[in-house]
């Protein structure tokens, strides 16, 4: 039997932490299953949510996080597609509304009228939380819960990112920004045939991406870090993926993407950066944004994890620990990703 109510981590007010409380667990509706959370990983999208950083705010109160694995504890009227029990993930898209333009092509991480976990609608820092049937991850059954959690999030938006430069086999990928994502990030584009040179602002994230497979690391502090990029890789790299936490690092990317190369847009600081018009033209650039990764992405993206390509470096924390979590995002001392220990499948 499900229980009346719930622990979760509540944002009340931006800017100040999350509380721990008793809630009503939710009641799915038609199309939406009940999942009970196994573990959860902490994203830093969850610090902007609950900073309210970006234009679009969430509603406080809001229930935060999308990298939520557990098992399927009731259905909602109508659901054919999954069954008690089931193993699956809340990934960031919630749902979308399945016939416009962008749905109907294959491109529902754009659909205007979308929901999004831990953002619009209630997220995974919580013992329950609700999935739409058609839009949460299937999991195997046998799946390793706090390996898998990083992967809802951060693996596949990294996947989907590193595919959005269009940087084939033997080229050369940059990533800057070696937290969460990036230390997927080097996962994914070693087992895609990439080249990777890690860049980030801390000695052990760059520690950490030699050991995930990184063939160079540059210190992005370094007066000479473009060069020093352009040196490894004969003249800039053909794929430049940016998850940094920091707008100065977009402006640096640029100037290491290659001629006719990529730059694909992840990490979501508030601000801007300027964009010199003449190298963009002369060098036949491209500046892409990418947004997390469609359902079928996902499914590619969990995979290349379930094969054992991507092993995410992990720290286990408790729920109660979600406060300090989310100051060590923001102070950028957390290596690889946190996952919260909820409960049992
Ligand atoms: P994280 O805090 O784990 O990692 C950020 C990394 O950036 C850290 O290693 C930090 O040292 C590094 N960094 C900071 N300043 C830098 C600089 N100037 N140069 C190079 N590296 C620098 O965060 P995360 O969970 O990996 O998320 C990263 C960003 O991606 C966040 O803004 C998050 O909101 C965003 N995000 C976007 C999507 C999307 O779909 N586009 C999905 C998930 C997360
Ligand atoms: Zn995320
Ligand atoms: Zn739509």
């Amino acid at each position: 039997m499900t229980p009346r109510t719930m622990k979760a981590a509540v944002a009340h007010r931006f800017g100040e932490p999350l509380r721990i409380e008793e809630v009503p667990v939710p009641v799915p509706s038609r199309g939406e299953v009940l999942v009970k959370i196994v573990c959860t990983g902490v994203c830093h999208t969850d610090v902007h949510a609950v900073d309210g950083d970006w234009p679009a705010k969430p509603n406080p109160p809001f229930i935060p996080g999308h990298e939520g694995v557990g098992v399927v504890a009731a259905l909602g009227e109508g659901v054919e597609n999954l069954k008690v029990g089931d193993a699956v993930g809340i990934a960031w898209l919630h749902d979308a509304c399945g016939h416009c333009e962008y749905c109907i092509t294959g491109w529902e991480t754009l659909c205007e009228t979308q929901h999004d976990s831990g953002y619009s609608v209630d997220g995974s820092f919580a013992e329950y939380a609700i999935g739409n049937a058609a839009y949460v991850a299937r999991l195997p059954q046998d799946v390793d819960f706090a390996a898998m959690a990083p992967i809802l999030c951060a693996g596949v938006t990294t996947y989907k990112g590193i595919r959005e430069t269009e940087a084939r086999p033997g080229e050369w990928l940059a990533i800057s920004g070696i937290g969460g994502l990036g230390h997927l990030a080097i996962q994914y584009a070693t087992a895609m045939g990439l080249q990777v040179v890690a860049v980030d602002v801390a000695e052990d994230k760059l520690a950490l991406a030699r050991k995930l497979g990184a063939s160079a690391t540059v210190d992005a502090r370094q007066p000479k870090a473009v060069e020093e990029v352009l040196d490894v890789t004969g003249g800039g790299a053909h794929g430049v993926l940016v998850t940094a936490v920091s707008p100065p690092a977009f402006s640096q990317a640029l100037g290491f993407t290659r001629r006719r190369g990529t730059m694909s847009l992840v990490g979501l600081p508030p601000g801007d950066f300027a964009t010199p018009i003449f190298d963009v033209v002369l060098k036949r650039l491209t500046i892409r944004g990418s947004i997390v990764g469609t359902r079928k992405d996902l499914a590619e993206a969990v995979a290349f994890a379930t094969e054992g390509k991507i092993v995410p470096t992990i720290e286990r924390r408790k729920l109660e620990d979600v406060n300090d979590v989310l100051q060590g995002l923001r102070d950028g001392n957390i290596q690889g990703r946190v996952v919260l220990d909820i409960g049992t499948p």
